[in-house]
C-alpha cells in the first residue's frame, strides 16, 4: 500500500465529507471493496482517512455495508485509531436530541452480518468486556466537555438490524433494560476494529427519541427526514469535535487494544 494514514473516521448518515484538500484513493481488500473511495488529508501532523460508511450517495443501507472491507481498508493504510461517529436515537428522556454520547457498551440485535475476520483455520476469541478504547473515549469526553458540548460520558447502544425503525414494543423493551441509545451500524464495526487491533471509539449524536416519549404525545416517532434534519443542524459541532479529538490523540498508544490477539489467539 502506497498511502498511509494514522487515524480513520467513518462518517454516518448525513456525514459524507469531512476534510478539505483531500486526496481520494480507491482501496481494494480481500473482502471486496469498501463503501466508497477513501479521502486522505492532514490534521496537524496526522494523516486522516475518511470513509462514509453508507457511501457518498447513501446507497448502502446498514445491513448491506461491507464492514469487513471498510475496517480492512483502514488496516491496510496503517490506521491504528478509528473514530466512528453516528446518528442515533435516544431511549431515555434525559438523553436529548442534540446531545453527544460516548458509548462504552453495546448490545447486538443484528443478524446475518459478517462480524469476524477469523472464520478458520485461525481461530480467535477477542474479549468483549470493554469493546471501546478507554484512551480514545477519555480524550473524546474531555474534549467535548472543554468545548461545552452536552455530552454523556457513557452509554449502552443497542444495535438493531434495520433498515426499518423499531416498533413501540421493541423500543419499550430496550428502554426497560436501561439502555440509552439505538443505532443500526455500530455492530459489527467496533468488534471488527478490535479484531484488527485498532483502537475504536464511538461518538454518537442524538437525533430523535426513537418511537417517541411515553406520556408526551408532542414528540413524534423517528423518521429518516428527522434524523437528517437534526444531524445537519449539529454536524458543524460534530466535525469541530472530531478535529480537536484527532489533534489530541497521542502518537503512542497507552491502551491494550493493540495487544488484543496475543491473549485471544488459540493454538
Ligand atoms: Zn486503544
Amino acid at each position: 500500500m502506497e498511502y498511509k494514514a494514522d487515524v480513520g473516521v467513518f462518517g454516518g448518515s448525513g456525514f459524507y465529507s469531512f476534510l478539505d484538500d483531500v486526496r481520494e484513493i480507491t482501496v481494494e481488500t480481500p473482502y471486496g471493496p469498501p463503501s466508497d473511495k477513501i479521502a486522505l488529508a492532514k490534521i496537524g501532523e496526522k494523516t486522516v482517512a475518511f470513509l462514509p460508511r453508507h457511501g457518498k450517495g447513501h446507497t448502502l443501507p446498514p445491513h448491506m455495508i461491507n464492514y469487513r472491507a471498510n475496517i480492512y481498508a483502514m488496516k491496510q493504510l496503517g490506521v491504528t485509531r478509528i473514530l466512528g461517529p453516528c446518528a442515533s436515537g435516544s431511549l431515555q428522556p434525559h438523553v436529548k436530541p442534540g446531545d453527544f454520547v460516548i458509548c462504552d457498551q453495546f448490545v447486538n440485535r443484528t443478524w446475518g452480518r459478517k462480524d469476524t475476520f477469523y472464520d478458520g483455520p485461525i481461530t480467535t476469541h477477542i474479549g468483549g468486556a470493554e469493546p471501546y478504547c478507554p484512551e480514545l473515549r477519555k480524550i473524546a469526553i474531555e474534549t467535548a466537555r472543554e468545548k461545552g458540548l452536552p455530552v454523556h460520558e457513557r452509554g449502552t447502544m443497542v444495535v438493531i438490524q434495520g433498515p426499518r425503525f423499531s416498533t413501540k414494543a421493541e423500543s419499550r423493551e430496550f428502554s426497560s433494560h436501561g439502555w440509552e441509545v439505538i443505532n443500526m451500524t455500530q455492530y459489527p464495526e467496533v468488534v471488527l476494529a478490535r479484531e484488527m487491533e485498532i483502537c475504536y471509539a464511538n461518538i454518537t449524536l442524538i437525533t430523535d427519541y426513537d418511537v417517541g416519549l411515553e406520556g408526551n404525545p408532542d414528540i413524534q416517532p423517528v423518521s429518516h427526514e428527522m434524523v437528517l434534519k437534526v444531524f445537519n443542524e449539529n454536524i458543524g459541532k460534530l466535525k469541530d469535535l472530531l478535529y480537536d479529538i484527532i489533534r489530541r490523540i497521542p502518537e503512542k498508544r497507552n491502551c491494550r487494544c493493540g495487544e488484543e490477539l496475543k491473549s485471544a489467539r488459540m493454538a
